[in-house]
């Protein structure tokens, strides 16, 4: 995704707003890219009309260009649509809490509910196992032996006896031995399948559950969302697990389960074994979406970026003439995660369009030597540029701790007067800039 965006990207880089033109190139890679990841057609449309509401409402954020402002909007989009934050298991005022598993064949539920269980013990919550799968030879077993390795209870009745009547009779076992969490695992089927539905609800409606976690196989893909629409209508979730995230998949399932039920994705499986599974949190899953790397970084840059707070101080401080070393370096700080001294220059009325780039280019170039000088003088000598003037001995002890001649300071010295003079000036709008060639 990263390589199809950049693309998509680079057309927005030159542009110095989002619009309608610009913005539609960059929707259609997202577009593709969330197919690619397997979320369902539907969900990507509302997805992509959301982000498109917001790319072109947004505002345009100084200093920060259009394709990180729109990545920003595409990841945090993403997030959201997860859910945020990630959202812990209920738990019920009285014990014990109640969990049902739902879910297909083969997607994990078996296994999730022995991690599930090895979890809350790891949080001093105990757990009890009950195995309601009759249906699949083996399955009961299966439920006994992961019991055994983590070393926690399993509740069954053999496979003759009714799964509704095992999870009933499991919650009894567990509200007298005093257990904190009863796990049900379900019987599952290949494809959704009236019988197992009814079995399911009728457990529901006898055991009253604080949660039905829908467990789904990441790979599923596009079938997740009509998986999770069944589920939900005919069961009821409060919550998935999204199990095989260990796997290639791009999570795609996880936008779907969330955007088609409005539950939280609760857990993530990423293994065969016990230990494999990690809370959700919908930030890790936006990147892994979104192809990680390069696009996080941008976004993480973008957010860096926007501390305009700082940069309407630095405005208001220009403007009253009591503009510092100190105001200087940060200044240049800015300017540096902005990108461009243009960045900061739009930032003072009347400037913006009366610098050429080739003096920006220059500009940019001579801060770096300037940042150094800067950076050998005392604290006192920041505040109080006057002090400079007058003393050709601090002049020579910051020339010699920045590797600079005194001449380039004393340059320095009198250009950052004039231009502090020249901004102020200029703050009023009352005249052009004579260039950034005058620095040192
Ligand atoms: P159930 O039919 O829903 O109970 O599914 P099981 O719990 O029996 O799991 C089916 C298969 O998927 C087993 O081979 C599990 O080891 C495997 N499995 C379950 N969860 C994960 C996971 O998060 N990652 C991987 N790689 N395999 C898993
Ligand atoms: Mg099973």
């Amino acid at each position: 995704l990263s390589e199809r965006l950049e693309g998509a990207w680079k057309k927005l880089r030159g542009q110095d707003k989002i619009s309608e033109g610009n913005v539609q190139e960059a929707l259609r890679e997202v577009r593709r890219a969330l197919l690619e990841a397997d979320v369902n057609l539907q969900v990507v449309k509302e997805f992509v009309a959301e982000v498109q509401d917001k790319a072109l409402g947004a505002e345009v954020v100084r200093g920060v260009r259009p394709d990180q402002q729109f990545i920003k909007i595409v990841h945090d989009e993403l997030v959201s649509l997860m859910g945020d934050t990630n959202e812990p298991l209920a738990q019920a005022r009285t014990a014990p809490t109640i969990v049902l598993m739902a879910g297909l064949q083969g997607t994990g539920k078996t296994t999730a509910s022995a991690k599930l269980a090895l979890h809350l013990r790891k949080q001093n919550r105990n757990a009890l196992l009950v195995a309601t799968d009759v249906y699949r030879p083996a399955a009961i077993d299966q439920l006994v032996t992961l019991g055994k390795q983590i070393n926690v209870p399993v509740f069954e009745l053999g496979a003759e006896a009714n799964p509704v009547e095992i999870a009933q009779q499991g919650v009894a076992k567990a509200r007298q031995d005093g257990i904190d969490t009863v796990i049900i695992d379900t019987a599952g089927r290949l494809q959704i399948d009236q019988d197992m539905m009814a079995e399911l609800a009728q457990i529901k409606e006898t055991v009253n559950p604080n949660e039905v976690l829908l467990v789904v196989d990441a790979m599923t893909g596009q079938e997740a969302a009509n998986l999770t629409r069944t589920f939900h209508e005919q069961i009821g979730i409060t919550g998935a697990i999204l199990t095989k995230m260990d796997g290639d998949s791009r999570g795609g399932a996880a936008l779907s389960v969330r955007q088609i039920s409005g539950k939280p994705i609760k857990f993530v499986g990423v293994g065969e074994k016990v230990e494999a599974l990690q809370p959700f949190y919908p930030e890790r899953m936006a990147s892994r979406i979104l192809g990680m790397g390069d696009v996080l970084t941008l976004v993480e840059k973008a957010q860096e970026e926007v501390d305009l707070a700082d940069a309407e101080k630095l405005q208001e401080k220009i403007l009253e003439a009591k503009f510092d070393f100190n105001d200087f370096l940060k200044q240049t700080r800015l300017m540096k995660n902005m990108g461009s001294l243009g960045g900061i220059m739009k930032l003072i009325p009347g400037m913006a369009n009366k610098i050429s780039s080739e003096q920006l280019e220059q500009g940019e170039k001579q801060l770096k030597r300037v940042e150094s000088m800067i950076n050998s003088m005392t604290l006192q000598e920041r505040k109080n540029p006057e002090l400079l003037s007058s003393s050709p001995s601090r002049r020579r002890r910051i020339a010699e701790g920045s590797g600079h001649k005194e001449k380039d300071v004393s340059k320095l010295i009198s250009d950052f007067q004039k231009m502090r003079s020249l901004m102020q000036q200029m703050g009023q709008g009352s005249m052009g800039m004579p260039g950034m060639g005058g620095f040192p």
